[in-house]
């Protein structure tokens, strides 16, 4: 699950770490108040202004603007909220702004050189620790830093079962060349992010830029936070932070009835059951020359119902040309679900794509019977690798 902007930097604070304040609002009315608000809590006259949308690469697209004035802040807010964010992150569709942050100016002239950053905290699946990634040149594309100048990125892994140690904040904070009082800052602000990570069950966290401010303060000027559903059960404050708006409607609607949907953006249409299977349905879909329009796993009980409900998920998606249903009985008996297929092709009505349905296991000759007596446009198959073949013969 992924968190806004001001909730990230909002569960950063929580822990230590300091932000560059503000305050979210959703209508241009709220603007001058939340301008005054936060100037009375920060002494700031100059705002910035920032969609909250669950995507990055806002500054480029539009989304983040500098007010240099209370004055200014009502037309910009206008301006960014209810704009559509389009870029790479967000895809062709866009995000719809429906959220803003107006936030204080931390970019304020002083006695020091202010610098941009790149902080993050992940999971290393590979290793199994925590790694710490960070680099000088915050502010851009950190994948692009990475290509072009790998020697910047550096990383800091850390044993879980000793969590993080004191020199390894300080040997991160030197090895991003800082001294005095900023280095002081930097560590705090390591430790803080380290134990918003931990105590959140967050999967990643990230602040880029990570601001060196004119007075050494270290600031968190952008977060983003995604957090491990797989924890959300004892995060109870943190899951009622969910913005379904942002998430992905087809995803939100399968969620609901127990479906584990994916999409992506290929034209065969997966419904199988059991994640394991369903990636090698996928595999077997590349290897036929195909691309899967989705991930989609079915659950254990694969009767009527639920084959019904993935098919009209599946069938929401124009792009899908062919139907791929890859089931193995084990639990669940074969004839029941051909018997599901059937009656879901009947409910559903004419289903314009055709549908190739491999059943494997218990009952699996009784449920071939089924389909073929059914006069349906339904490909029987029984062998995994005839089902890609046949994927590749209907949509040739
Ligand atoms: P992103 O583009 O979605 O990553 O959004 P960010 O929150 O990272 O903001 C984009 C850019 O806006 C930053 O890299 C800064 O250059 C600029 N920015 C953010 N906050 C301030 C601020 O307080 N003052 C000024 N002058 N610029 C800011
Ligand atoms: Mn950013």
């Amino acid at each position: 699950m992924n968190l806004h902007e001001y909730q990230a930097k909002n569960l950063l604070k929580k822990y230590g770490t300091r932000i560059q304040e503000g305050v979210m609002i959703e209508s241009t009315s709220d603007a001058i108040i939340a301008a005054k608000k936060l100037s009375d809590e920060t002494g700031t006259s100059w705002y910035v202004v920032k969609a909250q949308v669950h995507a990055g690469g806002r500054g480029k697209a539009g989304g983040v603007k500098l007010a240099k004035g209370i004055d200014k802040v009502e037309d910009i807010v206008d301006e960014i909220l209810g704009m559509t964010i389009v870029n790479r992150q967000t895809g062709p569709a866009g995000k719809l702004v429906r959220k803003v942050l107006i936030a204080q100016d931390v970019y304020y002239p002083g006695e020091h050189e202010i610098r941009e950053f790149y902080v993050s905290l992940l999971l290393d699946r590979a290793k199994g620790q925590l790694c710490f990634i960070y680099s000088t040149e915050g502010g851009m594309d950190i994948e692009e830093v990475a290509e072009s100048t790998p020697e910047k990125v550096c990383k800091e892994w850390i044993d879980p079962n000793v969590g993080l140690q004191g020199f390894q904040v300080r040997k991160m904070a030197f090895n991003l060349g800082l001294s005095g009082l900023a280095f002081k800052n930097m560590c705090k602000f390591l430790s803080s992010v380290y134990k918003a990570y931990v105590s959140s069950d967050a999967s990643l966290v990230e602040i880029n830029p990570c601001l060196i401010a004119s007075d050494e303060a270290v600031i968190a000027v952008d977060g983003k936070i995604s957090l491990d559903g797989n924890g959300l059960f004892r995060q109870k404050d943190l899951a009622e932070m969910r913005d379904i708006l942002e998430e992905d409607p087809t995803e939100v609607e399968a969620g609901e009835v127990g479906l584990s949907y994916v999409k992506l953006d290929g034209n065969v249409g997966c419904m199988v059951n059991g994640a394991g299977l369903a990636m090698a349905t996928m595999d077997m879909i590349k290897i036929a020359g195909q691309e899967p329009a989705n991930f989609l796993d079915v659950g254990g009980t694969a009767d009527a119902k639920r084959v019904e409900t993935a098919f009209r998920i599946i069938l929401k998606d124009s792009n899908v040309k062919a139907i791929l249903v890859n089931i193995f009985g084990g639990i669940v008996r074969c004839d029941r679900v051909a018997q599901g297929i059937v009656d879901a092709y009947k409910s559903i009505g004419n289903i314009p794509v055709p549908i190739i349905v491999r059943l494997q296991g218990t009952n699996a000759a009784e449920a071939k019977d089924i389909i073929d007596q059914s006069g349906l446009k339904v490909y029987p198959v029984i062998q995994l690798k005839d089902a890609a073949l046949k994927v590749e013969e209907v949509l040739a």
